[in-house]
């Protein structure tokens, strides 16, 4: 069994090494563990909250709707104290080695970046929740100048310029992609020959159409995945377990 593992983790290495251009593309599995929970897994975020709730249209319905956005983000996101984890610095690593071509990521808690990933390679498909903007005239704000307002009592914030509504820097169900990063994203998975998955489902769209632009321009696959993904059967290499242990292996065979 060791053995069948050593050859899998050799075979991925053994990609990367002849790899020119190796992106990363990342889901919450590569965050849960930092201590920020997935979505879909048991005792994920969904299975506290129902998604219908969550989603943009809900959200600039009415100011209730906003309470329970503001409320739910207060006891998820907003509360975490998360630092990255092995897997977060085994894919800085990989940067370091010259191998990595950009991280591609549906995250929005910023770990790759802390983790020593120059920002400039971290494309995020869905935002970040280190900001907020206000809807009406885009005004910015610090996400941890809006925490303070929260724990002061703000139960919905509200742009300090024009009284607009604030909404944190993702991208909720409803809306779209930031056109330019996705741009940027889908090319980069068009011209690498390395494309390794660490972390997701796989079922968020479009976000889950770039592994399958990768392997049309023909990219070697390689999966990191707690659970099987509907793209296993066309991976070269499926590791199936946690995404600390299974990257700090890769990199560790590279060296
Ligand atoms: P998902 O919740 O749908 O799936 C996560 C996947 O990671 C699952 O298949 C699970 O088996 C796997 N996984 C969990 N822990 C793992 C581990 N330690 N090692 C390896 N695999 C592990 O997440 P998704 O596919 O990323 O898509 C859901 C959406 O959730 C994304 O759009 C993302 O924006 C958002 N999200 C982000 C965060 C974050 O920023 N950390 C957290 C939760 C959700």
């Amino acid at each position: 069994m060791a053995h069948e593992w050593e050859k899998l983790i050799e075979r991925a290495a053994d990609l990367v090494r002849r790899g020119q251009r190796v992106v990363v593309f990342t889901g919450a599995g590569v965050s849960t563990e930092s201590g920020i929970p997935d979505f879909r897994s048991p005792g994920g975020i969904w299975s506290k909250y129902d998604p219908e709730e969550f989603t943009y249209q809900r959200f600039v319905s009415s100011a209730e709707a906003r309470k329970k956005h503001w409320q739910m983000l207060r006891d998820t996101f907003l509360s975490y104290q998360a630092e990255p984890n092995a897997a977060h610095y085994a894919i800085a690593a990989l940067d370091r080695m010259g191998k990595l071509d950009c991280v591609i990521t549906q995250n929005i808690d910023g770990l790759h970046q802390r983790a020593g990933v120059p920002p400039e390679k971290v494309f995020e498909l869905h935002g970040t929740m280190d900001w907020a903007y206000c809807l009406a005239c885009r005004q910015r704000y610090p996400m941890d100048e809006v925490k303070g307002w929260l724990a002061a009592g703000v139960e919905v914030p509200e742009c300090g310029t024009c009284g607009g509504t604030l909404k944190p820097a993702v991208v909720y169900f409803g809306e779209s992609l930031p056109s330019a990063v996705l741009a940027e994203a889908k090319e980069r998975s068009q011209n690498c020959d390395v494309f390794i998955v660490v972390g997701s489902s796989l079922v968020v769209y479009p976000a889950a159409y770039l592994p399958e632009e990768a392997l049309w321009s023909g990219a070697k696959l390689i999966i990191v995945n707690l659970t099987r993904t509907h793209l296993d059967g066309r991976a070269e290499v499926v590791l199936q377990g946690k995404a600390g242990e299974v990257m700090t292996a890769l990199v560790a065979r590279l060296g």
